[in-house]
């Protein structure tokens, strides 16, 4: 018999759960399993008939840009009962269903293996009453589960990221680049409060991301006298140079004693004892709301697909799926809820730095980032000329070169250096077009697209290395920060082997990653990268609802070069049907399939086909050529577009992951610049997420020839997108 498999979403809503429900649901069709919704969370369960109903692949299309959850989600009084789970069980039963995916928060997780653990009771109980018979007993003896957390609180251990934060924090960063502006003008004071009853992840990385000025969150709560120390803060930064003060408070903030502090709270402090024309926003449910995030799309789809895997496989332990660094990775549910409970009651037992610790290394990492991004330390008390500090752009624009830039002068800054600017990439550093940037001069920068310091790919060969070291010595420049893409990296092993020539390029020099094309050593996201992503899930989604009136495919062109990140994520993200690659390659073969799935889909009643092509997917089979040559064999059954998306990549507000990714880099790069002045190294390197790595070790990382890494990560999206995009019966065989 037919494995059958209940998906539901339970408890709090969050963006990016309908992109997990369609992963399950085709996932599982690909996998000969049949799939049920459960419509409306448990209480759907507890109620039964319509409410549990088969779901087929037509039922999933065109929702991955829906926030919320089509499938209704609640909160179900009765399944907290044991009696009310019985009910749930004899429904279930009676659909054919022993597995369960559950798309929920802790909650949710929770009641949901408190379920697995009753199911044989019940169903010994159901089977005494007479309400199944002795074969559905037999049949479904056991409740195979995995869950996925969707919670944009970011609370659950043991997992990068849940379903939604990345979205909420879309939501968030927008609001306070929005009241930014208004607040400068006016040099006025923000309170912002977000969501996070027991998590300050939104709160903090909110307030990186923002270029906020003070946070407050659960885990690491102020001493009584709180209203002092942001008073000095934020009067430092005034000073430094700051028109505005925007304070964002988690709600779940409170005092050491542990005494609320709330957003009205703040607000009356900023203004009573500080003077300030101070205003509060509360973003509530705004911060569930919207699109989901390219990311929340390309990472539940993925985490989805490993959901079914999971229930299909030889799962006797309940497992929760989430992602760590950029892969599906399971868990035992049980564990992952106690950890996640336990840090609520670190914070009420006030053991704040164990509720940090279990935050994790980087959450720790970027609290202490974030105080010395704000508080404008030694900019207005100690600056010390002694290191002169330059930062550069090489290579193609990338959204989020100006909060890194920003990010590297004020950490700079608190480190002590002379930061300076350098206009223009190499060519500006040796004509010397370069001045100093000050704390307050890089205001304003985290919100900004381009590059306030312009870019340029070129780099010097021998020749011109001379006046390079000419102009470095002239300059005084003691270390430099190239912020960029691959060429950057070439430059770092010219200067690498040429040093000894020149002794004033005998200086620390650290290339940090900066490319939409994301095809950078040694990390699985370069700055850009995510905005990019970003953007061109936005533009599929207006290319599909362009398309929705016409039975139409489409070839969307993507950048990337060599690389296939940005293609592949968002052929997922955006719910194509074929991803072009490079690393693939195109042949008539593949082609001549597709065709034939493409024709058979149309024919069966699909309205819309993607593909997506990477710009060096083929130097052969072009956009155009795939346009006209999906049109010409489907013989007016469908018209074909194609739509190169060029430069807008290239151009958007940059994401909250790459404002934090930057400052994330930075924090890293200006400690190490401050060992290597100290020892005088003269060390050539580039920055990671694991560390800072000397530039010997790229051999081991490039492919120098086709320009990317050895290790293609996100090749790990390949099977998610074969079994997303293939629908079954209208396809040959999945390449
Ligand atoms: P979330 O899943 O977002 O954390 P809740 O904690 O409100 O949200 O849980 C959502 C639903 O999951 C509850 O309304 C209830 O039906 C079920 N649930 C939560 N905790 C339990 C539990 N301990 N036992 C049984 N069911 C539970």
């Amino acid at each position: 018999m037919t494995v059958r498999i209940g998906v539901l979403t339970s408890g709090g809503d969050a963006q990016g759960m309908n992109a997990a429900v369609r992963a399950v649901v085709r996932t599982a069709l690909a996998a000969d399993a049949e799939v049920y919704g459960i419509l409306e969370g448990w209480q759907g369960a507890v109620d039964g008939g319509d409410y549990i109903r088969p779901l087929g692949w037509d039922d999933v299309s065109g929702i991955t840009a829906l926030g919320g959850t089509v499938i209704g989600t609640a909160r179900c009084a009765a399944f907290r009962t044991a009696e009310g789970r019985r009910t749930a069980v004899a429904h279930l039963i009676e659909k054919g269903i022993d597995r369960l995916i559950v798309i929920g928060g802790d909650g949710s997780l929770t009641g949901t293996d408190a379920l697995r653990a009753e199911w044989p009771d019940h169903v010994a109980a159901l089977l005494a009453s007479g309400a199944i018979t002795p074969e559905q007993a037999e049949r479904h003896h056991s409740l195979v589960i995995a869950g996925l957390v969707g919670s944009i609180d970011n609370d659950m251990v043991g997992t990068d990221m849940t379903i939604g934060t990345d979205s909420a924090l879309h939501r968030i960063v927008e609001a306070i680049d929005a009241i930014a502006s208004t607040a400068a003008s006016h040099q006025r004071s923000f309170v912002v409060e977000v969501m996070g009853r027991h998590c300050g992840y939104l709160a903090l990385m909110a307030a990186i991301a923002g270029g906020a000025d003070y946070v407050f969150i659960p885990e690491q709560p102020p001493s009584a006298d709180w209203h002092a120390h942001m008073a000095s803060v934020l009067r430092r930064a005034r000073n430094a140079g700051r028109r505005t003060s925007i304070v964002v408070v988690a709600e779940g903030a409170a005092d050491a004693d542990g005494n609320p502090i709330t957003a009205e709270h703040v607000r009356a402090v900023l203004s009573d004892e500080m003077g300030e024309d101070a205003r509060v926003t509360i973003l509530g449910h705004v911060q569930r709301g919207g699109t989901p995030s390219a990311y929340d799309r390309w990472m539940a789809s993925m985490i989805g697909h490993a959901a079914v895997e999971q229930v299909l496989g030889d799962a006797s332990e309940a497992q929760v799926v989430g992602v760590r660094a950029n892969r599906p990775h399971a868990q035992p549910l049980v564990e992952a809820v106690a950890a996640t409970r336990n840090i609520a009651t670190l914070i009420a037992e006030k053991r704040f730095d164990e509720a940090m610790a279990a935050r994790g290394h980087s959450f720790v990492q970027m609290h202490a980032a974030f105080r010395r991004l704000s508080e404008a330390r030694t900019a207005v008390e100690t600056p010390d000329p002694d290191k002169r500090v330059a930062i550069m752009h090489v290579g193609g624009l990338a959204p989020g070169m100006n909060a890194a830039a920003k990010a590297l002068v004020r950490l700079g800054v608190d480190h002590g250096f002379t930061m300076l600017g350098v206009q223009g990439g190499f060519p500006g550093l040796i004509a010397g077009d370069v001045r100093e940037l000050r704390w307050g001069d890089v205001e304003g920068w985290t919100s900004t697209g381009g590059a306030n310091l312009g870019t340029r790919r070129w780099i010097p060969g021998e020749e011109e290395l001379y006046g390079l070291a000419r102009s470095v010595e002239t300059l005084g420049i003691d270390g430099i920060v190239i912020v960029g893409g691959f060429n950057a990296y070439r430059a770092l092993t010219l200067l690498q082997e040429e040093k000894k020539r020149y002794p004033s390029l005998n200086i620390p020099t650290v290339v940090l990653p900066a490319s939409i094309d994301n095809n950078l050593p040694g990390l699985q996201m370069a700055i850009g990268a995510d905005t990019a992503l970003n953007v061109a899930v936005q533009a599929v989604d207006r290319i599909k609802l362009s398309a929705s009136a016409a039975k139409r495919a489409f070839v969307v062109e993507t950048m990337g070069r060599h690389c296939g990140f940005l293609a592949l994520a968002t052929g997922v993200a955006g719910g194509a049907e074929r991803v072009y690659l490079n690393e693939d390659g195109l042949s008539i073969g593949a082609l001549a399939a597709d065709i034939d799935a493409m024709v058979a889909a149309f024919s069966g009643g699909q309205s819309f086909w993607l593909a997506i092509r990477n710009e060096e997917a083929s130097a052969f089979y072009t956009t155009d050529l795939l346009t006209r040559m999906f049109e010409a064999e489907g013989h007016g059954l469908y018209s074909v577009r194609g739509v190169v998306l060029g430069h807008v990549q290239q151009g958007g507000t940059p994401s909250p992951f790459d404002r934090i990714n930057g400052v994330r880099l930075a924090a890293a790069v200006t400690d190490w610049m401050n060992e290597k002045l100290a020892t005088g190294e003269g060390i050539q390197a580039f920055a990671t997420p694991d560390g800072i790595r000397p530039v010997k070790e790229l051999d081991d990382l490039v492919d120098w020839e086709v320009r990317r890494p050895l290790e293609q990560w996100w090749l790990v999206l390949k099977p998610v997108l074969a079994a997303l995009g293939h629908r079954p019966g209208s396809d040959v065989a999945n390449t």
